[in-house]
């Protein structure tokens, strides 16, 4: 059986899929908005140990279609160490046709554009990437260690290299009457990018996270419901990505659902949005986030 240390996350698109956690936390750890790993030592896990732990598995349940590489920004990995776990997946389940992971900006970059493709042909098929913003004032703010040219970079290395990207934006990163000041730049690197998948969530003041800490001294005062929607709004109303792209905001976090395709869907989000400002009895309740 595959065993697992702390807390594990994957996105939402991975949650039937076989979860190998070949790390443990994230080597990058100060984003100020993530207490996902906060307080815990980035460490690589034994190589054979996991292999033999995939092998016990893979007599136990053959049933899954995508593996999903943990934690937080597994492609630090070396690429040989990579390539021999996408290698001993697809063998031992040969009905995984996807394998995806979680990546920083500076670990694509890091790796050559022949070790992106060497692992689009291992079976990687699928690059997360959380972007949160697009501007780069914003990006030093939350101690992202990336600028806008970082991610756009990143971005055409996994496009050359035949990688789908998956992005992830945050609204309320800012706070309070200034999150809206940020979100024309975001759009405008998205729209660059023009990614496969774009998601949205909404910041969650969770424990660990210093911005929680700051939340509590009273020095970050988080958006209202109708601001992190107004967001979403202005991002779409300032896309200009040629697609196809498709969009999301169907996390826990989120306080309206909403999915389809950029740029052809841009009108009918916009209108659910502002339908949904203007209902009488909107009021974004904090209970149904989780
Ligand atoms: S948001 Fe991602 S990169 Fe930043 S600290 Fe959390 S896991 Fe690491």
């Amino acid at each position: 059986m595959l065993t697992y240390e702390g807390r594990v996350y994957r996105p939402p698109s991975e949650a039937r899929s076989l979860i190998v956690q070949a790390t443990v936390g994230c080597s990058h750890n100060t984003c100020s908005f993530c207490g996902m790993y906060k307080g815990e030592a980035f460490y690589v896990k034994d190589q054979d140990q996991l292999m033999r732990e995939l092998e016990e598995e893979a007599r136990t349940y053959q049933g899954y279609n995508r593996a999903f590489i943990a934690d937080g920004d597994a492609l630090c990995l070396s690429t040989d160490r990579l390539v021999a776990l996408c290698q001993k997946i697809k063998v031992l389940f040969p009905g995984i046709r996807r394998i995806g992971i979680y990546a920083t900006a500076k670990d694509v970059n890091r790796k050559s554009l022949e070790n992106l493709k060497t692992l689009k042909d291992q079976g990687l098929g699928m690059v997360y990437m959380g972007v949160e913003t697009g501007s780069r004032d914003l990006l030093k703010e939350i101690k992202k260690d990336a600028s806008p040219e970082d991610y756009l970079k990143a971005g055409g290395k996994l496009k050359k290299a035949g990688l789908k990207q998956s992005l992830t934006l945050i609204t309320g990163l800012a706070g309070h009457k200034r999150s809206l000041g940020y979100t024309k730049e975001t759009a405008q690197l998205i729209s660059q990018m023009n990614p496969d998948y774009v998601s949205y969530l909404t910041l969650m003041l969770g424990p660990h996270a210093p911005l929680t800490q700051a939340y509590q001294k009273g020095k970050f005062t988080p958006v209202s419901p109708e601001e992190a929607l107004a967001e979403i709004y202005l991002f779409l109303d300032a896309y200009t990505g040629k697609g196809p792209s498709v969009f999301r905001s169907n996390h826990a976090s989120n306080y309206l659902y909403l999915g389809g395709n950029l740029p052809e869907d841009i009108p009918d989000l916009k209108d659910a949005i502002r339908k949904t400002i203007e209902m009488e009895n909107f009021v974004g309740e904090e209970y149904r986030r989780l």
